[in-house]
């Protein structure tokens, strides 16, 4: 293999520049040419395609975001435009591609894949909703954007004496939600992979209060429902003074921690690795801190798990 591409594709995530960074100098270091595809499966299929260098990925380390750009495209996920993708990789005479993403991303990969393109998928998403690794790039910053969030919410929480509901991201999935309300000593944390009961809800919050408990932390995944909503229900079932917080879109931005940098550099550096094993089709993660690959086909077939130890720890320690 003498050249491949690279790509960010989906929601951006903290650390997929230090991802992009491993690729390239992987790359280069084992002699191949990278090129860069800008703008997601988007800049693949109108060729806004433009190799890079060195120095191209220099000072890119510590910043959130993707130099590449990232888009959703719709497009791309019909045949035609899949095709319009591999014609593009290969004028430029490109034989591999990384594709840094979340699971819309790796479904892409796959396509590619499936029509005799070697891709390889490294998790690129705050959610951690991917199979085949136990943490994606970009949650443990997001993670601690959360948790820096809820410790400041919690001081006012306190002197106020109030109960704040606090809607976290994840899309489908409750990592985010269940690691920040453990970190961030939740009284009540909601997580789509659970039922919750309003009514025991609000006995917790009654039987808090009675023990002298003068403020509440509850946090919701996105999935579960909006926070608004449950705010109201909240309201209508305990009659507390209750506030509202989503924290949005700062959770996908921001410097990226040391641990999703050197996760991102491992796994950049993986993928390249099995492009020149001429072990294309593959996802890289990381289990138990070894690195692992699976079949990109197989892989998307699996279901992410939470751990849901976690969660019944959370219940023990919110009590
Ligand atoms: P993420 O990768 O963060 O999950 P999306 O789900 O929006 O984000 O997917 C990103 C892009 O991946 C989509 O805009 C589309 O171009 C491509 N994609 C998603 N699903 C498929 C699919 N089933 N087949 C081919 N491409 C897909």
């Amino acid at each position: 293999m003498k050249k491949i591409g690279v790509l960010t594709s989906g929601g951006d995530s903290p650390g997929m520049n230090a991802a992009i960074r491993a690729v390239v100098r992987k790359a280069i270091y084992h002699d191949i040419e990278v090129y860069g595809i800008y703008g997601g499966y988007s800049g693949l299929i109108s060729g806004n395609i433009k190799k890079l260098e060195l120095g191209s990925v220099g000072d890119i380390i510590h910043r959130g975001g993707t130099m590449l750009h990232s888009a959703r495209c719709p497009e791309f996920k019909t045949k035609e435009g899949q095709q319009q993708g591999i014609s593009q990789l290969r004028a430029f005479g490109i034989e591999g591609l990384v594709v840094i993403g979340g699971d819309g991303s790796y479904r892409g990969a796959k396509a590619l894949t499936e029509q005799g393109f070697p891709c390889i998928g490294v998790p690129g998403t705050i959610d951690n909703d991917i199979p085949g690794t136990d943490v994606t790039i970009g949650f443990d910053t997001a993670l601690n954007t959360v948790i820096d969030a809820v410790d400041k919410i919690r001081d006012t929480a306190t002197s106020h004496e109030r109960t704040f509901i606090i809607e976290v991201m994840g899309r489908n999935a409750g990592d985010i939600a269940l690691s920040a309300g453990l970190a961030g000593g939740a009284e009540t944390i909601l997580i789509p992979e659970e039922n919750y009961d309003m009514n025991e809800i609000a006995e917790r919050l009654r039987k808090g209060q009675e023990r002298g408990k003068k403020h509440s932390i509850i946090i919701i995944a996105e999935g579960v429902s909006s926070g608004v909503e449950f705010g109201k229900q909240l309201k209508e079932a305990t009659n507390l003074d209750v506030r509202v917080s989503v924290l949005g879109h700062i959770q996908r931005g921001g410097s990226p921690s040391a641990s999703d940098r050197v996760l991102a550099s491992r796994l950049g550096a993986r993928a390249v690795e099995l492009l020149i094993e001429g072990r294309g089709g593959r996802t890289v993660g990381i289990e138990n801190n070894k690195l692992v690959d699976y079949d990109i086909i197989e892989a998307l077939d699996k279901q992410h798990k939470l751990d849901l130890e976690l969660y019944k720890l959370s219940k023990e320690l919110s009590i």
